[in-house]
């Protein structure tokens, strides 16, 4: 939350003369003010500096080097793994006014010709390029021939050798600084750990590069993690009481689990469509190509989707499956809300998410150095699901920054402060029923029948193996099913039990004693029964038809922000791009409360810069008078 509502009293700084970067924000872009970090980076880069950008998904990355692209003589080259999504950033720039171009595997040879030839008559202000293109001889030969104004080398974590977006081409990037000593270079990336900043830097070969590193908060985020009980169903819910209409992300962790949810909510009035890596490339570009096209499309994907998705305007990201680590979960859950409006991150999670994981971390592939740090991964990210504390404020530790003192009063935690209790006896109970499962060394028995037994549950297998003659049959008739599913989970959770083999069999571990012999207390988190939603007044868009967007704008207004929805849907079908290249959501909802009458008033608009004034500005006014003329 720290540094981003700052320049509340701009008027005051319009004294002093405006430096061509800010002019270029004002004039291509039609922003106020820099974010952030923005100012001082594009300021370093500007005259000259090498940089290394850590900035959260949303904090606005791009701008950092495409101003001193256009700022600086020649043209910025980009370098980004992104291939399929090139066409898209470098359509929102022409439409911006900026002189963009891209080269890859897409093009057939006359196309990458007219580039070339572009580029060579410096006629263009930034080119896209993949890294595997940008090492080839010939690429390099070309960059040799013209003025090149900087270097921008995107997603830079997939230089990291143990991340998980390693892409070999990236290794070779070191070069540029070797060979173009004189052009700044600036590595962005949104992945936060130290380590892989280290290794950016490293790697790339800039040792002399200032750092900068935004606050990872995204406080227009809502972060939910609730306990799964019915996964569709509870997801539905949410889907229809507060993100009606939205677009948003939804990911699983199979395949199969994928396709039949995205099955389920098509069958329930939600428009999903899959997204996975067995699906074939042309249906996955079809789906990816929707996404960003249409409003309103939910995605159900794995994590297959989404890396450079910088669609502005989804709405939320649901987990119905574990992540495997809070990496993940945070790059994840960063794809919503881009835009800085309110956006929801939702979770279900339960105890078979934590079996499952388990599971997976003993049974795969690697050696017992991997294993350990797929293991502390996963207990990061399961104290961070079992937490009684603010969730931004363990998130934002997680990352080594400082969390705001009080909570942040928009996370479930914080919303309704969860309860704890005394769970001592509890794990006792269970720990001492596994215990004497373990004793029979016949067959091994997972969390059912577990639960059966302390609650006196005669149930097939319990009659089977006479566990009904146990000391501990039936001596835990004071908790619910759920409740003693919850109190597994959270052992789980702690490291006090542990699962072993194909079956998730329960077993002790080295610090069960403790809990069995007294020394240690066990603080557990009550299910929350209910928890607030996003937009406060839920279900207000429940029920209703697919096109009604819940947007905190006042009643009255809404019909005005659908028209010109509907005016901007029409353009963007026209010229064939994503409605957000047109004009974001925030920027319709500015022009709706400040209500311009001239062409003038609507160049004051936040993302209204020179040229889509001159494009849309007689569009924009036409639709605002045709409606006072209706509503008189
Ligand atoms: P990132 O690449 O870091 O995820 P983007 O560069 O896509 O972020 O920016 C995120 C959103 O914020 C975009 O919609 C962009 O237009 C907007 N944005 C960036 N900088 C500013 C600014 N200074 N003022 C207003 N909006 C901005
Ligand atoms: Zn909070």
């Amino acid at each position: 939350m720290n540094g981003t509502v700052v320049m509340a009293e701009m008027p005051e700084m319009t004294k002093t003369p405006e430096s061509d970067a800010l002019r270029t924000l004002h004039r291509v872009f039609g922003y106020d003010s820099f974010r952030g970090e923005q100012e001082a980076v594009i300021e370093h880069v500007v005259a000259g500096g090498d940089a290394v950008v850590l900035m959260p998904t949303g904090g606005g990355k791009s701008l950092c080097y495409q101003i001193p692209a256009l700022v600086r003589p020649g043209t910025g080259i980009v370098v980004s793994p992104l291939i399929a999504l090139m066409q898209d950033q470098v359509d929102a720039l022409r439409a911006l006014g900026v002189r963009a171009g891209f080269m890859n595997s897409t093009q057939d040879f006359d196309e990458r010709r007219v580039v070339e030839a572009e580029f060579l008559a410096g006629e263009l202000d930034l080119l896209y390029l993949a890294p595997e293109r940008l090492r080839l001889d010939s690429t390099l030969d070309l960059i040799g021939r013209a003025k090149i104004s900087v270097f921008a080398i995107d997603e830079a974590h997939c230089v990291a050798q143990w991340g998980h977006d390693f892409r070999p081409d990236y290794l070779a990037l070191s070069l540029l600084g070797e060979r173009w000593p004189e052009v700044p270079r600036i590595a962005l990336t949104a992945t936060a750990t130290h380590a892989t900043h280290r290794e950016i830097t490293q790697r790339l070969g800039m040792p002399q590069a200032r750092h900068f590193e935004a606050s990872f908060d995204r406080p227009n985020i809502q972060y939910r993690i609730v306990p799964k009980d019915d996964p569709k169903k509870q997801l539905l819910r949410f889907l229809k009481d507060e993100h009606a209409g939205d677009a948003g992300i939804i990911y699983c962790l199979s395949r199969n689990s994928v396709e039949k949810t995205a099955e389920f909510l098509c069958k329930n009035g939600i428009e999903a469509v899959p997204y996975h890596a067995g699906l074939d490339a042309g249906t996955r570009a079809r789906h990816q190509s929707r996404f960003l096209r249409e409003e309103g499309l939910v995605v159900v994907a794995t994590i297959a989707f989404g890396m450079g998705i910088d669609k502005p305007d989804v709405r939320f990201v649901a987990h119905l499956d574990l992540p495997k680590s809070v990496e993940g979960y945070y790059q994840e859950t960063g794809r919503a809300g881009r835009d800085g409006q309110p956006s929801t991150a939702w979770m279900a999670y339960g105890l078979n998410d934590v079996v499952q994981q388990r599971k997976l971390i003993q049974m795969g592939e690697g050696d017992e150095a991997f294993r350990r740090r797929a293991a502390s991964h996963l207990d990061a990210m399961l104290a961070l699901c079992e937490t009684v504390e603010c969730r931004r404020g363990q998130l934002l530790a997680y990352f080594g920054q400082e969390p705001g003192a009080e909570g942040c009063g928009n996370c479930d935690t914080c919303l309704t402060r969860p309860e704890t209790w005394d769970g001592t006896v509890a794990a006792q109970k269970v720990l001492s029923t596994v215990v004497r499962l373990d004793r029979e060394r016949r067959q091994k028995f997972g969390t059912l029948q577990i639960v059966d037994i302390l609650l006196g549950k005669r149930s097939a297998k319990v009659i089977q193996f006479d566990h009904d003659q146990l000391s501990v049959f039936g001596i835990g008739q004071e908790l619910s099913e759920a409740e003693w599913r919850g109190v597994v989970r959270q052992l789980l959770a702690q490291g006090l039990l542990a699962v072993e083999g194909e079956y998730g069999t329960l077993v002790l571990t080295e610090q069960s004693a403790s809990v069995l012999g007294r020394q240690r207390e066990v603080h557990l988190r009550k299910e929350p029964k209910k928890v607030a939603s996003a937009r406060g007044s839920a279900g207000k868009g429940s029920g209703s038809g697919k096109s009604k967007v819940a947007v905190d704008l006042p009643e009255e207004m809404l019909p005005l922000f659908e028209a010109l929805r509907a005016w901007r849907a029409e353009q963007a079908r026209e010229q064939g791009v994503p409605a957000y290249v047109i004009f974001h959501d925030a920027t319709l909802k500015e022009i709706v409360l400040a209500g311009p009458s001239s062409v003038a008033e609507l160049g004051e608009i936040g993302g209204v810069g020179e040229k889509k004034l001159a494009t849309y500005g007689e569009g924009v006014l036409g639709v605002l008078e045709e409606f006072a003329g209706a509503e008189e």
